[in-house]
């Protein structure tokens, strides 16, 4: 138990309507469908009614963004197209408190997450993508030799997930415009309200009417905009089982498309392994944003000598998280995302206990409305455990031991996706051995859970395909 601390960062410094449109053509438009309420997960609390897209709203956005292609942003060149890549950043940053507070209260998610990770983050990606703008025809490695300049590859249907909504966003949309496309956005239908301020953004910068399209609404308005054949490029990021349906839908058709899925991410620890410094990563690397985090640390592995100390140390360091406020600045916890998602996570929960796992939390009192869920360790957890094998998608870690580095190996492989793993240990030789041997699309060694623009993300296996961020993100929205 603990104080919570009092001043939450101020509400009052964002500016939400009471209902939202759909951004298309640079305005703000009614939709034809029908709308949906978006609420604080911490409180319950409707914060906005949005537009729910339906397919004539889908077609305009394409409409609007084929038009901006082909009449303004294909033909300008990459260092005018930088300059508003260059001003929406800077914009982002004069306005990062206001992002913060909207993207913790719609998601749920700390405002110091909020604000001194996803929002930086967020910024360091439309600069960082600014800058390749005007070196596209240089830089890229299938340009070289072939006597002509890499072409982008028209409209953009770019659907994400709400667990980083702002960051998700700026992954698409920051690649995507810096090679010359336009892109039609659909936000999750839980966050939709940073997306919609960042349309307010792009019209602060100017940014020519069609090239950004943003369309809320839930699956429905995702499956229209994916399957609408005005699309040549569709870029998804959510669960492995929207993923498969999405690559059936487009299959036959001329589309790219890159899809950034699920995971369940082994983090091991050695024998030799700061043990400090690794119970700071775990902790990271599963509490972090709720453990709403597609690579997220789910599953940890740690060398059966070191086990129970390491275990310790862990429990009394889970024991100083503090659950509560998104909005209160010593807040670690915030809030499950939605009631649905909450209902998942209590269900695996509840199935490891009856498979046998031993479950642990530390005690902290959960606020009363609002959806919460308490930091959780699952000890003897074995592979035949579902709570080994399915992504909780919370702030559940389930602990595995191992003996030696083979069996390290074996176990955190055994899972059907590939997206990141933990290496913890002193010996340099076996952090590069045992990034050779995992089959995950990121592997961290003594750290986790860091993004960088300049560093590709994506999957092996389940975890889908194509890479977002630094040159490699740029192929993808390429010909
Ligand atoms: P989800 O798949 O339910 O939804 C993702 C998005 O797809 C939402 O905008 C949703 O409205 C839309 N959608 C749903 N059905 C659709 C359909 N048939 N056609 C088109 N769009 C459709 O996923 P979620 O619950 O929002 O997000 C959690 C999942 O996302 C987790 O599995 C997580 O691992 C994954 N994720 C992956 C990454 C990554 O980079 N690999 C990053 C973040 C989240």
């Amino acid at each position: 138990p603990f104080e919570y601390a009092p001043a939450p960062e101020s509400r009052s410094i964002v500016d939400i309507k009471p209902s939202y449109g759909l951004f298309v053509n640079g305005e703000f438009v009614d939709g034809h469908g029908k709308s949906f309420k978006t609420i604080s997960p911490a409180t319950e609390e409707v914060l906005a009614e949005v537009a729910e897209a339906d397919e004539a709203d889908v077609d305009a956005a394409v409409k609007a963004a084929r038009k901006a292609y082909d009449k303004v942003w294909s033909k300008m060149p990459g260092r005018e197209r930088a300059k508003y890549l260059y001003r929406i950043a800077r914009i982002i940053q004069e306005r990062s408190r206001e992002l913060a507070v909207l993207e913790s209260l719609d998601n749920g998610k700390p405002i110091k997450e909020s604000r001194d990770v996803d929002v930086p983050i967020v910024a360091a990606h439309f600069f960082y993508y600014a800058g390749w703008a005007d070196k596209l025809a240089y830089a890229m490695p299938h340009s070289a030799g072939r006597g002509s300049d890499p072409q982008p590859l028209g409209v953009a249907a770019q659907v994400i997930p709400w667990n980083f909504p702002l960051l998700m966003l700026a992954w698409k949309i920051a690649p995507a415009l810096a090679c010359g496309n336009t892109v039609v956005l659909k936000p999750a239908e839980t966050t939709p309200l940073t997306a919609l301020l960042f349309a307010e953004i792009c019209q602060q910068a100017d940014l020519p009417p069609g090239v950004v399209n943003i369309v809320t609404g839930a699956g429905g308005t995702g499956q229209a905009l994916v399957s609408h054949p005005g699309v040549d490029k569709v870029a998804f990021t959510g669960s492995t089982e929207v993923g498969k349906a999405i690559a059936r839908a487009v299959a036959g058709t001329d589309k790219k498309v890159t899809l950034e899925l699920g995971g369940k991410a082994a983090n091991i620890v050695f024998d030799d392994a700061p043990l400090n410094q690794a119970v700071e990563g775990i902790v990271n690397g599963i509490f972090f944003n709720q453990g709403h985090v597609c690579c997220a640390g789910s599953r940890l592995l740690v060398q059966e000598s070191v086990a129970e100390e390491l275990l310790a140390k862990l429990k009394r360091r889970m024991s100083t998280l503090r659950v509560g406020d998104p909005l209160d600045k010593n807040t670690d916890i915030g809030a499950i995302n939605s009631a649905e998602q909450l209902a998942r996570i209590r269900e695996l929960s509840d199935i490891g206990e009856a498979e046998g796992a031993g479950r642990w939390s530390p005690e902290c009192e959960l606020p009363q409305h609002g959806f919460w869920f308490p930091p959780t360790l699952f000890t003897g957890v074995s592979q035949a455990h579902r709570i080994a094998r399915e992504e909780i998608f919370g702030p559940v870690l389930s602990v595995l031991t191992f003996r030696t580095p083979s069996e390290a190996v074996e176990k955190a492989n055994n899972t059907p996706y590939g997206l990141s793993a933990g290496v913890w240990t002193e010996k340099g030789s076996r952090i590069l051995s045992m990034a050779n041997q995992l089959r995950a699309g990121v592997v961290w060694a003594n750290t986790f859970n860091k993004f960088d623009p300049t560093s590709p993300f994506g999957g092996f296996k389940e975890s889908g395909y194509g890479r977002e961020g630094g040159r490699h993100g740029l192929e993808a929205y390429l010909r």
